[in-house]
């Protein structure tokens, strides 16, 4: 069903905006409601050279940036009732989400604040003194996309900054309000040029990850711009890490207890309207069970309630953006179109704004795009397979390797199943709940180097060893 708001309206928020900026739309209307600038690629000199006149004093104190730090942490919580609902309007999620995104950033501030990559000896016994200290890169850069802006933001400047460096931070052009909004709370407690959001249209993203004073850039993103900005970094020279798309599947066992697991598995889907890198994009239920999993989801699909995220009814937000829902329209038509069956959902809500059903496909192709590529939507393709070996094998099939996760009562045998995921994180039971103190990494096209914890804090530095001789063989070493 298409309401009257067209997916090519001018008013699409990489557009340009009455003020010469970019446009910003509230999904939940399709309406644009607000501007932020749209910076040219040449004005990155200017605040590349900013970055680093600051970080010559922002790398000099560890114990300053970490107080620095646990202050940004503060002030974040304080300007959480600003932040939230500003981030809901633009991204649409409920606004119960949007304060836990404000929570989650903060809480990563705190958590990196108080890391520690202090100098470590190196022992191989030779009489030398060896010591590995960690260094800063410099001036970094992190590119967002629209999903997560705040947590995922902060994914990429609490280490970065934590270990010392300076950051230019490009917020998708779909969703720059609460990261701006967020820069300018932290612009009262860290000093000027420390962190800086650069807000705009391509190719603002490409010149930033290819100019020549940034060391590192960190990105989150679809894997084919992932790709591009691999290229671009490769001008310079900068260190990458990349964080892509995901399909996670879910196995479920034979003797998966399918009412007590549907709840979970299906918020584990749904939540953020699929828009989620490590949601469940697949279940592989055994051929017996089948129709009850697909009965026991299709019947939460039909009872979430939808509706703007500012409304404390709304479980599930709009589509975020228009391209977004094109892409889910297009995913769910042509699985329909290959002999899929919408057991709920499977078309767009007739409202304003960008609302699609959620959606639970049964009967679906193995090789509908559906099932292979990343749709990113509230839609949930339910598979079913003869043998384990055929499950794991489909799990693993896609190219993609984000995280994965094992259904059943039997826990060793779940644990058995999850072991041979090929993806960054299993889950059994359950799916998508992550440590700050876990790295974060994908495998295959989900992604390259790690995030998170301590190996996200060494992934922002740059070791550094001295060799001195013991002092008994002073000048006898070679
Ligand atoms: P996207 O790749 O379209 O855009 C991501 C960011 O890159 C945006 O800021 C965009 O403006 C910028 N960009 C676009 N073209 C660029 C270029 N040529 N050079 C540099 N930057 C460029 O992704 P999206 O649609 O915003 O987000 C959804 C995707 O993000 C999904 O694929 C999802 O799986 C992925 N994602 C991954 C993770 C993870 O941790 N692995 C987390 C969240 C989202």
């Amino acid at each position: 069903m298409v309401t009257g708001h067209s997916l090519h309206s001018p008013q699409r928020p990489s557009g340009q905006g009455r003020g010469g900026g970019l446009t910003v739309v509230d999904p939940a209307t399709g309406e644009a409601f607000d501007e932020a600038p749209d910076r040219r690629p040449d004005e990155l000199d200017a605040l590349v050279n900013r970055a680093q006149a600051a970080w010559r004093g922002w790398r000099a104190d560890p114990g300053a940036r970490g107080t620095a730090l646990l202050a940004a942490a503060d002030a974040v919580e304080a300007a959480a009732a600003d932040l939230a609902p500003l981030l809901t309007r633009e991204q649409g999620k409920p606004l119960t989400e949007s304060y836990a995104e404000v929570a989650r950033t903060a809480a990563r501030l705190r958590y990196f604040a108080e890391l520690d990559a202090g100098p470590q000896p190196i022992t191989d016994g030779r009489p030398v003194r060896s010591e590995l200290r960690w260094r800063p890169l410099g001036p970094v850069a992190a590119i967002v996309p629209w999903n997560f802006p705040l947590q995922l933001a902060s994914a990429k400047f609490a280490p970065a900054l934590a270990a010392g460096n300076t950051m230019l931070l490009k917020p998708s052009p779909f969703t720059p309000l609460a990261t701006r909004l967020l820069g300018s709370v932290l612009s009262g407690v860290l000093p000027e040029g420390v962190l800086t959001i650069v807000t705009g249209r391509e190719p603002l993203g490409a010149r930033l990850a290819s100019h020549p004073g940034i060391r590192h850039v960190s990105f989150t993103g679809s894997t084919a711009t992932g790709r591009a900005v691999a290229a671009s970094a490769a001008a310079s020279l900068a260190r990458v890490t990349l964080e892509l798309g995901g399909n996670d599947a879910a196995i479920l066992l034979d003797d998966v207890d399918v009412e007590a697991s549907a709840d979970r598995l299906f918020w584990a889907a749904f939540r953020n309207c699929g828009q989620v890198c490590m949601a469940v994009k697949r279940v592989y239920a055994p051929a017996r069970l089948h129709a009850r999993v697909v009965e026991a989801l299709a019947d939460r699909a039909k009872t979430a309630v939808v509706g703007p995220g500012l409304d404390p009814h709304s479980r599930l937000g709009p589509v975020s953006n228009a391209p977004q829902l094109a892409r889910v329209e297009y995913y769910t038509a042509r699985a329909l179109a290959d002999g899929a069956r919408a057991a709920a959902g499977g078309h767009r809500l007739d409202r304003p704004g960008y609302f699609f059903s959620p959606t639970i496909l049964a009967d679906v192709p193995a090789d509908s795009p559906v099932v292979t590529q990343e749709q990113f939507g509230p839609v949930l393709p339910v598979l079913s397979y003869g043998t384990l070996d055929e499950a794991v094998e489909a799990a693993n099939g896609t190219g993609f390797g984000l995280g994965g996760s094992v259904w059943g009562t039997d826990l060793d045998l779940a644990a058995t199943v999850a072991d041979r995921l090929e993806c960054g994180t299993a889950w059994i039971n359950h799916h998508a709940e992550l440590s700050l103190a876990q790295p974060f990494a994908g495998v295959g096209e989900s992604g390259v180097g790690v995030a998170g914890g301590p190996w996200g804090l060494y992934g922002n530095l740059s070791p550094f060893v001295v060799h001195r001789p013991e002092a008994a063989s002073r000048g006898g070493v070679t």
